[in-house]
């Protein structure tokens, strides 16, 4: 089929499947035919060489399938797709690549020798990876085939894709656009082209994205051998390692999302590149899906809450950083005060420090002394110079000092977003200085502490041990010795835990020597999960520092530095918890705890000292007094506010000295002595149940 006729088969396909679809096409450029013609060539020769490859050897290879079966093969013709066919149709239809002795493989790339086969499905993480990354391909060609795009990369992401491309330095893509990019990025999932895999020399590569100046660019710097890969799909041909779906037709739901500005930075001059993100699900019933969760998702979005709650705000004269109002204040000091009442029972000291250090300090290693201040990023040098300050014996060991000042970090403000990322926040941050036979009691304390106020938040929480990496600073007998402490903490804890071994580049070049990482990932009411809080085991910071005790036998040691905090980020966690109640705050926590309500004008006086009464308990009470609206009106609007109680005050009440209290549910829990209700809020309060409603 030549490329016109194909072209246009192509259009016609769409125009029948969506009479909607009035965007014009564009006939595709001569470049564009060129290089699709040279791809045929040379994918005509691949395939003959490799029929020739196939029936030369004719080899039989044993290859060992999923269940621990065994099955024979036969070299450079048997593929994976068709072993899955063996299993079960299902799997064939479900499977999105293949693992081949630990490599990715596409689904119809012949196996070569005898292999170990994995199949990979959209229901793990390398899965999605594999799917999102396909899509990606077929939102390039759209873009190459509506816009005329010089396309640039399209990874995959945690939760979709995206694709970079150039559009000249004037042309930005616009949000209007995006539908007309759907449709066809849909017409081609609809028209199930395949993936080709194709291997050319590098002449070849040049060759075929001789009009893709970026293409070129990533050829010479990334193409290191004779060869590299290349994939074919419908009109499109790209530089790619792969793999791949079969065909687009395994794409059933595709919704493009976003459309943005961004840069093109891997060598040469910066230019502006256009991004469009979105995401794709195998049946059109799970994009659904995805799309009512984003719904709910959106309703329970912090900074919906912190706006209609009246918590916080931003403003564009200060990107990044948050202003907190009396309510949010409440909730911000209710967690600050939970976290500090854990520090006494935990014996951590919270001495006051500064936001600004000397900037010789500024870069976690003390060196001359500076003039400047600089705005603190951590707290960790700060407090190395409260361990150093004078002669330290064993015996003060363990130190722990705790911190909740103000950090400061220059994020882009592309990246800020609500209270997710902010360029000034406190954290619950605090150092460990043990000596190293401390280690392991103390890490268990940082467990506990961590499942502790994680129990009372609500979460749930997965731990993982993220070994050092290849390379690293200082003794390998240390580092083996405080991977060993920290299995043994961990197993000693109780919960399940996973092993990374060598994750440490997560943490860039210069952090990554030196740290050995327990990753904590809590899961919030949603199910949904959050990078909080963290545990760091340091082991070149107090050689940095030059920190040192005197130990039992006398002879001067270094300590081990533990960084950790519980919540993170205050700010953070505070959108976090926003979300995963959903604006209905438990007690303790509530900035909306009571409102009183009287009946009529007579029982106003009362009912303002009830709230008085409430409020010098330390509780948040509020008093609806407006006569104007009825009294069902009233509860109404306090259970739509999400006050956890609401204590109505009618004449009897006032004479009794009593409330007739309610939940923000709608349960009547009947009269209550006024006193004997505010003590029992305290107590709610005090022991921060999550539930005070059900149980007052
Ligand atoms: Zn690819
Ligand atoms: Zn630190």
């Amino acid at each position: 089929m030549g490329l016109c006729q194909r072209w246009r088969r192509l259009r016609l396909s769409g125009l029948q499947t969506c009479r909607l679809h009035t965007a014009a096409v564009p006939a595709p450029p001569q470049w564009l035919a060129e290089r699709l013609g040279l791809f045929e060539e040379l994918w005509t020769a691949q395939v003959k060489k490799l029929a020739s490859v196939a029936q030369k050897e004719h080899r039989t290879i044993k290859i060992s399938l999923p269940g621990g079966q065994r099955v024979d093969a036969v070299a450079w013709s048997t593929t994976p797709y068709q072993l899955a066919q063996q299993i079960s149709s299902t799997l064939a239809d479900t499977a999105v690549a293949a693992q081949v002795n630990g490599e990715l493989y596409d689904l119809e790339r012949p196996l070569e020798t005898d292999s170990d086969l994995r199949f990979l499905t959209f229901s793990s993480a390398e899965g999605k990876a594999v799917f999102w990354h396909s899509s990606t391909h077929v939102l390039g060609a759209a873009a190459e085939q509506l816009l005329g795009a010089v396309l640039c990369r399209g990874p995959s992401t945690e939760c979709g894709f995206y694709h970079d491309f150039f559009l000249g330095k004037e042309r930005t893509v616009r949000g209007s656009e995006l539908p007309a990019l759907e449709r066809i990025c849909q017409e081609l999932a609809a028209a199930a082209q395949p993936f080709r895999r194709l291997e050319a020399s590098q002449d070849q590569l040049r060759q075929l994205f001789k009009d893709n100046p970026f293409k070129l660019r990533l050829i010479e710097e990334k193409v290191t051998g004779p060869t590299a890969i290349v994939y074919g799909c419908g009109m499109l041909v790209d530089l790619c390692r792969g793999p791949h779906l079969r065909h687009t037709g395994q794409i059933g739901g595709l919704k493009l999302l976003t459309n943005s500005s961004s840069l093109w930075r891997s060598s040469g001059a910066p230019e502006p590149l256009q991004r469009v993100s979105g995401i794709s699900f195998p049946t059109m019933e799970e994009l659904r899906a995805w799309e009512e969760g984003r719904e709910e998702a959106e309703l329970r979005d912090h900074r919906r809450i912190g706006k209609a709650q009246e918590l916080f705000f931003f403003h564009e004269l200060s990107p990044g950083s948050c202003f907190f109002l009396p309510r949010g204040t409440r909730v911000y000091n209710a967690l600050v005060a939970f976290i500090r009442a854990e520090y006494t029972r935990r014996g951590f000291s919270e001495p006051p420090d500064s936001d600004r250090l000397s900037s010789s300090l500024s870069d976690h290693a003390p060196s001359h002394p500076a003039d400047t201040l600089a705005l603190k990023p951590m707290n960790c040098p700060a407090h190395c110079l409260m361990f150093a300050h004078r002669p330290r014996s064993w015996r003060e060991l363990p130190l722990r000092l705790a911190d909740f000042g103000a950090l400061h970090r220059a994020e882009a403000s592309g990246s800020l977003g609500g209270l997710t990322r902010l360029r000034c926040f406190q954290q619950d941050d605090a150092h460990i200085f043990c000596a190293p036979d401390q280690l392991e009691t103390e890490i268990q304390g940082c467990l506990d502490f961590l499942r502790s106020v994680y129990t009372v938040l609500g979460f749930s929480f997965r731990l993982a041990l993220s070994t050092r990496p290849s390379s690293f600073l200082g003794e390998p007998c240390l580092w083996d010795q405080a991977e060993q402490v920290l299995q043994r903490a961990l197993e000693e804890f109780g919960e399940p835990w996973e092993l990374n071994p060598g994750d440490g580049a997560f943490y860039g070049p210069k952090a990554s020597v030196s740290l050995l990482q327990i990753d904590v990932h809590l899961r919030d009411a949603l199910g949904r999960p959050h990078q909080c809080g963290t545990i760091q085991l340091d082991f070149q910071l107090p050689l940095r520092f030059d920190l040192q005790y005197k130990g039992q036998a006398g002879a001067p040691e270094h300590p081990v530095v533990i960084h950790r905090a519980v919540l993170g980020s205050v700010e953070r966690m505070l959108g976090v918890l926003a979300e995963s109640c959903g604006g209905k705050w438990p007690l303790w926590l509530s900035p909306f705890q009571v409102v009183v309500i009287p009946v009529g004008t007579e029982q106003e006086e009362y009912a303002r000292e009830a709230q008085r009464r409430l409020q010098a308990a330390g509780l948040v009470c509020d008093l609806d007094a407006n006569s104007g609206l009825t009294l069902s009106r009233r509860v109404r609007r306090a259970q739509l506010a999400h006050y956890n109680f609401q204590f109505v005050v009618g004449q009897k009440e006032q004479s009794k000295r009593t409330v007739n209290i309610r939940t923000r549910d709608n349960c009547q829990l009947g009269e209550w002595d006024l006193t004997e209700a505010v003590q029992r809020l305290l107590e709610l309060q005090n022991t921060r149940v999550p539930n005070a409603e059900q149980v007052f």
